[in-house]
């Protein structure tokens, strides 16, 4: 089975004291490749130091973390995305996050910044990773009137009427492997064409066991995906895996 990690966030401390065994269970797993999404500056800096040494198998989507994400830090992660465009695959995550931020003001405040992203993802002509928890439809309002390039719905989380949506635009979701716990997720894997569903582990986050997460698991994912579908595993590692390489041109 060739398999693939479409969103995880390898650079993190979590991974530290034994990254280069992490990478290598997901080598023994049958990734042929992950996407590592840097949340930052500084994880930004961190992520180029890891893609170069695992060149080829790592790709970079630069983003930020949406619910702490200032002005400031903004601009320093919009500079190395200037800087460092050829060196990336996605400007990503980046979005709206209703989750962790509640008051009305706060929540208005992120549109500028996701509007910022928009704009230079349109600039650089790269495609865009949204997170948008408890915010899909507010983002995918955001979207439609700003970006036509390929969007991937990162850990979509939204109605069936939003995913509906998702998939009249072409644009894709990428599901975590502990969707299967998750009733929209479920939702969304039968709306979406398979053409249109990546996986993903997000991890060291929402891991399918009770461990830290890791690229290896995605195949819990693909588990549950094929069971959901009624498609054999192979069909589904298959077509999940080509449609990753087709949304991130690798
Ligand atoms: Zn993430």
């Amino acid at each position: 089975m060739d398999l693939f990690d479409s969103h995880t966030h390898i650079d993190m401390p979590h991974f530290q004291n034994d990254r280069p065994r992490v990478i290598q269970r997901a080598k023994d797993a049958g990734l042929v490749g992950m996407v590592t999404c840097s949340i930052g500056s500084a994880s930004f800096r961190r992520t180029l130091g890891i893609v170069k040494k695992y060149s080829g198998f790592i790709h970079h989507s630069a983003g930020c973390s949406v619910s702490q994400l200032t002005e400031n830090e903004a601009k320093k992660i919009e500079a190395l995305i200037q800087k460092y465009s050829n060196e990336i695959v996605a400007i990503g995550e980046v979005g709206l996050d209703y989750h962790w931020i509640k008051d009305p003001v706060g929540r208005k405040n992120q549109e500028p910044l996701f509007g910022m992203f928009i704009d230079l993802a349109v600039d650089l002509e790269l495609p865009i990773v949204i997170h948008s928890r408890k915010a899909e439809t507010e983002a995918v309002n955001i979207l439609e009137q700003r970006f036509s390039g390929d969007v991937l719905m990162h850990c979509f989380d939204g109605p069936q009427e939003t995913a509906k949506r998702v998939a009249e635009n072409s644009w894709f979701i990428t599901l975590p492997a502990n969707f299967g716990k998750y009733r929209n997720r479920r939702e969304a894997a039968k709306i979406l064409p398979l053409e249109q569903i990546l996986l993903e582990t997000d991890g060291p986050y929402l891991s399918p066991t009770t461990e830290r997460n890791e690229p290896a698991n995605i195949s819990y994912g693909v588990e549950s995906l094929s069971k959901l579908l009624d498609l054999s595993p192979e069909d589904v590692a298959h077509a999940t895996t080509q449609n990753a390489l087709r949304f991130y041109k690798l």
